[in-house]
């Protein structure tokens, strides 16, 4: 079928047509649409966004809570209890059924909500030209014939018809799966050229991996090829995490085990001549018991509720498994430009061959004074120094635009100190021609060209690395002549560019050439012979809190390392400000010089790695996770890409990050700030522990319920507790106390542990032996409640067990809030969730002993006040225990009595 506009006509080819043809035909030119125009083609053509897969419906998620088999076995359970003449058990049990499928549905709907938050947190922006000027707007927002401006590493946010471009190159794999970048370049192209060459589209989907450039928009959301073949949503992959996985394995063995003891217990039951209902309801009991209905519920909530918190901590998670990844960490690999310093640039010197002049000034504001010793000179009066600022200016794709909050920079803060020094000057790029060419920057180059043409032929201004450009320069410009390089001249320059770079200024270059005529243009014959010009030095200061972050990594066991593309001086001035050891530094050359077996020796002790490419972070992720580590790496760039996914978190940038970063990455830092990489492994830690908390309370109490049926039944007395009351403990009084125990706080000293070993599984064998000895102690408590009583009154006697199981598991989850710490030591009431939730239980127990409607389903009878207090009696000595326990132990480990 051929693509239709709204409006019902065909839409053209837009591949065979010219640029003017396309402007009468989305009716638009280059100075964009007004904001009135392009509301009203929102409202025609709809928004840019591709159609969501629908999520599954609140029906659809409540029905598939009855999966389960321990669902299938209480039902059969309750149509049984129904057959025997009981039809108030058999409702007790559906009731109880109903409400584990609530508790179900609503945990799996509110985990879906957090996902469905994030995913609209990840809009993408776009730059268009709107009202005549340039505007950056939610790509949701684009509409046919807006004028577009695509960045390198920037998501092509629509279908585009490209009037402009400047070495852009685009990689199109997810639409066309043609690995290598494609060139791109204005021009109409003969009708039926195949998709995957129609050079003069930029296509929804595809990502630019080089240079720049404009065009009109096409197509929007699903009329875009992409949204035509694919239909694809972007949405966050649903992810099981290895928790999740760890869980269902223990859900799964659980389920096993129930099933063979409730076999067996039916085996030895019939050997003592009992009834075959009430063995069935024995095994049912049981199955119930071993099952730890509520654990997913809680798992799930936590983690979820974790997402939300680690947002509030502007780290944005990606994909589930980030967050718990995040607390294992044992290694960060970080930039350093923006991540651990401010990234607010400023040029405070500049170097000629002639001079050398400090420039003044604050912030973005271009106002400030070129000083020569203490004397102001007129920068444009000395030839050197007006030749480095054009240039600078014009290798250049910052600009400097005064909004309502102050000077802002559009672009990358290097190059927008840049122009503040230049137009500090006096100088502007508006009288300045149209560019012809551009080498563009990327961190293996170092550096970029743009060809302009001027006068009669054509020159190139380049900047980047100092000693990348000189390496390139045979002459330089002194006294306002060009005259040649002189080896001295150049060891000169590179000593005093070492002399800026140990006071932690970042050094940019710049060269010019006049490009002999008729040289083909590459970066080969373009970019050498050069005019060396001087370069600058730009103060970007460290991050106060990035220090402290460091600190708290030390203590937490978790090795820093610095990875930057800058100077190797630049990089370990500011790494010791930052309190990062500069011994035994390492540039990427040095780096690709070393044996696997040797980087991995060095990489014990180097905290500082500069000059380094893509390709060089590669080899560090492989040779680091020999070791087993788990390793966070950062980035920003496109060429980063390939380390994000390598890396066992790879985090990009929010402020800085490029698309292409964003999207190979598990988790994006929204305010670019190394601290905040910490506070999340923090809280990844605290998540990481409550889980194992909550779990190994919640497997105590399955083994309280296991030990009481089974050693009430080897006592030959009748059956403790029926399973709607063991539902009632796991589903409601425990989940309540479990949940609450997923928001106990972080603990004093987590960020004063070594990282957990990944492969370690959430239940250790000494985590097996205090489920079991308090399990034990819990299971044979509620059998001595319960045998002094079944003679007399069989229902009192069961629900003094009932509710003392549950007013012992109270004491008990308090054993649970930490495993090394007394609670004086943490503090009664600093998780006020969980006097809430015990509170809560209690009231929920009191309700389901005393209101008749309740003893009738949930076979109770109203207890004495004497009885509770009997019960809150016997129950203290489980948490004294286990207070006195944690007290002895700490003494012993520190080694005086004193100190704890
Ligand atoms: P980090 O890797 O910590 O973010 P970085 O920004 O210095 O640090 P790169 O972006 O790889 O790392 O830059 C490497 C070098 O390239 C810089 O030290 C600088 O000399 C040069 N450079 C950076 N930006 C530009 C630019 N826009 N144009 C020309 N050269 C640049």
């Amino acid at each position: 079928m051929e693509a239709q506009s709204p409006g019902g006509t065909p839409l053209p080819d837009w591949h065979t047509l010219s640029a003017e043809e396309v402007e009468r035909e989305v009716g638009a030119d280059l100075s964009g649409l007004s904001t009135g125009e392009a509301e009203a083609r929102l409202q025609r053509y709809g928004k840019n966004v591709l159609r969501e897969e629908a999520r599954e419906s609140r029906l659809q998620v409540f029905l598939q809570q009855f999966k389960s088999v321990l669902i299938v076995i209480l039902i059969i359970a309750a149509a049984a209890s129904f057959l025997a003449g009981e039809p108030l058990d058999a409702a007790a049990i559906l009731i109880i059924v109903v409400l584990n499928a609530i508790l179900g549905y609503s945990q799996e709907w509110q985990a879906g909500e957090a996902i469905e938050a994030l995913r609209k947190m990840l809009v993408q922006h776009a730059v268009v030209v709107r009202d005549g000027e340039r505007r950056e707007i939610d790509a949701s927002g684009m509409v046919p014939g807006d004028l577009v401006l695509l960045e390198m590493g920037e998501r092509v946010p629509a279908d585009i018809y490209i009037v402009e471009a400047t070495s852009l190159e685009v990689d199109e794999a997810p639409l066309t799966g043609e690995s290598s970048p494609v060139d791109k370049a204005p021009g109409r192209l003969p009708a039926g050229t195949p998709l995957a060459e129609r050079s003069n589209m930029a296509f929804a989907g595809t990502t630019v991996v080089n240079g720049h450039g404009r065009g009109f928009v096409v197509a929007t959301g699903m009329e875009t090829e992409f949204g035509q073949i694919a239909g694809l949503s972007q949405r966050v992959a649903d992810e099981t995490t290895p928790l999740a996985r760890q869980m269902d394995r223990l859900g799964r063995d659980l389920g096993l085990i129930a099933l063979g003891i409730a076999a067996l217990v039916v085996v030895v039951g019939l050997l003592q001549q009992r009834g075959l209902l009430e063995m069935f309801l024995v095994g049912v009991s049981l199955a119930v018991a071993v099952i730890p209905e509520g654990l997913p519920a809680v798992v799930t909530l936590t983690l979820a509720i974790g997402i939300k918190t680690m947002m509030r901590r502007n780290c944005l998670i990606r994909h589930l498994p980030a967050s718990e990844t995040l607390g294992a960490v044992s290694v960060i690999c970080t930039d350093k430009t923006g991540t651990l310093t401010r990234n607010e640039m400023a040029v405070v010197r500049v170097r000629t061959a002639d001079t050398e002049v400090a420039v003044t000034g604050a912030g973005y504001l271009p106002i400030g004074e070129f000083l020569a010793g203490e004397k102001p000179v007129d920068p444009l009066a000395d030839p050197g120094l007006r030749q480095f600022l054009r240039t600078v200016l014009l290798c250049n794709h910052a600009t400097l635009a005064l909004e309502e909050g102050g000077w802002r920079v559009f672009g990358t803060p290097t190059e927008g100190a840049l122009v503040v020094a230049a137009e500090k000057a006096g100088l502007s790029r508006d009288d300045a021609p149209e560019p012809e060419k551009e080498f563009s920057f990327n961190s293996t180059r170092k550096r970029m060209t743009i060809i302009y043409p001027e006068g009669e032929g054509d020159v190139a201004h380049m900047k980047g690395a100092p000693e990348v450009l000189l390496a390139r320069s045979s002459r330089v410009l002194r006294g306002g002549s060009v005259v040649p390089l002189t080896d001295e001249l150049r060891d000169a320059l590179l000593a005093e560019l070492d002399e800026y770079a140990s006071q932690g200024l970042r050094v940019l270059g710049a060269a010019c050439r006049t490009l002999p005529a008729g040289i083909e243009w590459t970066a080969d014959t373009v970019e050498t012979d050069l005019v060396f010009l001087g370069f600058a030095g730009i103060v970007d200061p460290p991050r106060p809190e990035a220090a402290e972050a460091i600190r708290l990594c030390r203590s937490a066991g978790i090795d820093v390392i610095m990875i930057t593309g800058d100077n190797p001086l630049t990089a370990s001035a500011i790494a010791r400000d930052l309190g990062l050891s500069s011994e035994g530094a390492l540039t990427g050359a040095e780096l690709e010089a070393l044996g696997d077996d040797e980087l991995e020796e060095r990489l014990k002790t180097t905290k500082v790695l500069s000059r380094v490419t893509a390709e060089h972070k590669l080899r560090v992720i492989d040779v680091l996770s020999r070791d087993r580590q788990v390793i966070a790496m950062t980035g920003d760039g496109v060429n980063d890409a390939p380390a994000l996914k390598k890396a066992s978190i790879g985090i990009a940038m929010g402020i800085k990050g490029t698309d292409a970063a964003k999207e190979s990455s598990d988790m994006v830092l929204v305010d670019d700030n190394f601290a905040s990489i910490v506070a999340g492994v923090e809280e990844g830690r605290r998540e990481y522990d409550n889980i194992s908390r909550f779990t190994r309370y919640l497997l105590s109490s399955n083994v309280g319920e296991i030990v009481a049926i089974v050693g009430a039944l080897l006592l030959g007395l009748p059956l403790i507790l029926i399973p709607v009351q063991i539902l009632w403990i796991n589903l409601v009084t425990d989940g309540l106390t479990a949940l609450a125990l997923g928001l106990e706080p972080a603990e004093q000293d987590v960020m004063q542990r070594r990282p957990r070993d990944p492969q370690e599984s959430i239940l250790t064998r000494s985590a097996y032996l205090v489920i079991l000895i308090l399990g034990v102690w819990l299971g044979l408590l509620t059998i001595y409640v319960f045998m002094g009583l079944y003679a007399v009154d069989l229902d009192r006697a069961r629900t003094m067990a009932f509710t003392g199981l549950i007013i012992f598991e109270l004491y008990n989850v308090l054993n649970f809030r930490s495993f090394r710490f007394p609670l004086h030591r943490i503090g009664f009431f600093s998780n006020p969730a969980l006097i809430l939730a015990i509170l809560g239980s209690l009231a929920l127990q009191a309700l389901v002993v005393y209101v008749p409607i309740f003893n009738a389903f949930l076979g109770t009878a109203p207890l004495t006040f004497a009885d509770w207090g009997l019960l809150a009696l016997l129950g203290l000595p489980v948490l004294l225990a286990g207070e006195v326990y944690k007290i002895l132990r700490l003494r012993v480990r520190s080694g005086s009595p004193a100190s704890s």
